[in-house]
């Protein structure tokens, strides 16, 4: 049974998709098998996965989500990377209008996902940075979030936010959702604000808080315009190794 985590955060620029396209890389490299879903109609996680999104022949997350195509018909095989890719692009931003005289349309994507999920070690959902409905679809379908993060001031108070809504999610319809960890993304240690709001987080969140950071590295920012991974673009960069030790440490958290 695959293992599904929501990559979410409403602030954008964070570092959801880059962790997301390349967790799933470094996941894939550890033999898992891996299903990379992009949730967000900005269609990065299938940019930067080599995909040209304007050119979806089989369709995208939005006909998955609305019904019109099974999920496996959507899937696109990045051999390279070596994980599957639920493609999207902006014909997706219908998705919120779209859903609105569906059935239970939080569970949309829990249940398409649901045929391929003995298919998969672990499934990652690329969020859209709010929290829409398409995020509460990937609240619903996962059994965990994983919150990539960046150490500023304003990071703490959009947390909070965060953390209700996933709150409410669990009273409600998806008791089972648990944190699977908070990441500290373009972390860079020598500057002091980082090492504070660092130090308050540890102390709030204790074992939550993922011990790996990603470091800032501008090899992590060219690959997306490569169409790469960064383990295929930049193999030996510092942030091609955070994001291998990151699959480890999760790996071995969640017993992927
Ligand atoms: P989000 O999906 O949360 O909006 P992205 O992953 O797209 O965030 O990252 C935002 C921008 O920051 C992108 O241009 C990306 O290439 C860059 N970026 C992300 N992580 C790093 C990092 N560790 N080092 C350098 N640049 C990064
Ligand atoms: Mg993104």
């Amino acid at each position: 049974m695959a293992r599904i985590i929501a990559l979410t955060n409403q602030k954008g620029g964070v570092g959801k998709t880059t962790t997301a396209v390349n967790l799933a890389a470094a996941l894939a490299s550890l033999k898992k098998r891996v299903l990379l879903v992009d949730l967000d109609p900005q269609g990065h996680a299938t940019m930067g996965s080599g995909i040209d999104k304007h050119g979806l022949a089989n369709g995208g997350t939005l006909d998955v989500l609305l019904e019109e195509l099974p999920a496996r018909e959507a899937l696109i095989d990045c051999a390279e990377a070596g994980y599957q890719l639920l493609p999207a692009n902006g014909d997706l931003t219908a998705a919120e209008v779209a859903l609105l005289d569906r059935d239970a349309r939080e569970r949309c994507l829990e249940r398409a996902l649901a045929p391929l999920a003995g298919d998969f070690d672990v499934v990652l959902i690329d969020c859209p940075p709010s929290l829409n409905m398409l995020t509460v679809n990937a609240l619903t379908a996962a059994h965990g979030v994983l919150i990539p993060l960046q150490c500023e001031f304003y990071a703490l108070e959009g947390l909070s936010m965060l953390l209700d809504t996933v709150e409410q999610i669990r009273d409600g319809i998806n008791p089972g959702l648990s944190l699977d960890g908070i990441v500290r993304t373009m972390f860079d240690n020598r500057n002091s604000l980082t090492r504070d709001v660092s130090n308050q987080l540890s102390n709030y969140f204790g074992d939550d808080l993922l011990r790996t950071t990603i470091p800032r590295n501008v090899r992590l920012a060219e690959a997306p315009s490569h169409g790469q991974p960064i383990n295929r673009y930049a193999r030996l960069s510092r942030g091609a190794h955070a994001y291998r030790v990151l699959a480890r440490e999760l790996a071995r958290r969640l017993s992927l």
